[in-house]
């Protein structure tokens, strides 16, 4: 370990699913900017909640990705957004679906969560939430990218394979977790995913670790995939060992589960896993001198 005195690391994933060659180069450097962006402020001292709040807003401002600008389309051609963060500290949560009109759904589900004695807040609720708090609304098609316009246009369905998420430990030892996502392409209006359900779609204990998932949110949300992660991470398992043998807890429930997930344990170690054909990702733990990035 470099210096620091406590451990801290960061994961960031940039989506699951099948993600072309062309774009490995792409989606890697988005994630890598992602992580660095949320490593700076633990380095500083500053606290796991803030890095992966910053971390998702990254991409959530990376047309690259699936969430935010360049979120894909639903089956009425508009951007329907989800996003949920939680506290290890604390156990608090909140999340947000449902959103057409702010930028970065991430930072409203964290207001929904420090501002609100709720948990989820969604569609035009969750809206009026938002302005009230003081964010800028935007109009829906300030969303919508011209890739995103093709692949809508050309009734290209593999299109969600860029969600995007983080989990981070910081130096006083607490955890925390963010997922956004525009969802999945062609989606029914007011379908709602993974992404904003705690246990699901993102988890954060600071007695065990973080994890948030990525992929098919039908199938994340009946499997509760981010406890079966956190259930291995109580067991003692550090984080790769229990993000490789989520694979097998998952498909043993849901047998054509398309998912992938990444996990920060208490001690500062990080895991990548997946079912999907790939998943995108990058990291930086107090062990390495530099981020790793990947696609697996
Ligand atoms: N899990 C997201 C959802 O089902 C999509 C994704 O991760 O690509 O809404």
């Amino acid at each position: 370990m470099s210096q620091m005195e406590n451990p801290i690391a960061i994961i960031v994933h940039g989506g699951a699913g099948n993600i072309p060659p062309e774009r490995y180069e792409l989606v890697q450097t988005g994630c890598r900017e992602a992580a660095a962006r949320g490593w700076a402020i633990l380095a500083a001292g500053g606290s796991a909640l803030d890095a992966v709040e910053a971390a998702v807003q990254a991409m959530e401002d990376n047309p690259a990705f699936n969430a935010g600008r360049g979120s894909v389309l639903n089956a009425a051609g508009e951007v329907e957004m989800d996003a949920g963060i939680m506290d290890g500290a604390t156990g608090q949560a909140g999340a947000v679906t449902l959103i057409r009109h702010f930028q970065h759904p991430i930072s409203l589900a964290r207001a929904v969560m420090t501002s609100t004695h709720h948990l989820i807040l969604g569609g035009e609720g969750a809206e009026a939430f938002a302005q009230k708090m003081g964010f800028e609304p935007v109009p829906n098609d300030f969303f919508i990218t011209e890739r995103r316009l093709a692949q809508y246009r050309r009734r290209i369905q593999a299109a969600s394979a860029d969600t995007v998420g983080a989990v981070a430990l910081d130096a006083a030892g607490h955890v925390a977790s963010a997922n956004s996502t525009g969802g999945v392409s062609f989606k029914l209006p007011g379908r709602i995913g993974d992404s904003p359900i705690p246990g699901a779609g993102f988890y954060a204990d600071d007695r065990f670790g973080a994890v948030a998932t990525t992929g098919q949110g039908e199938h994340i949300i009946r499997a509760g995939l981010s406890f079966l992660v956190m259930r291995l991470l109580a067991e003692g398992q550090p984080a790769p060992e229990a993000a490789a043998r989520a694979s097998d807890l998952f498909r043993i429930r849901v047998s054509e589960g398309e998912a992938g997930w990444i996990v920060v344990d208490a001690e500062g170690n990080v895991g990548v896993g997946h079912t999907s054909q790939n998943i995108s990702f990058a990291w930086r733990t107090s062990d390495e001198d530099d981020f790793v990035t990947g696609i697996a």
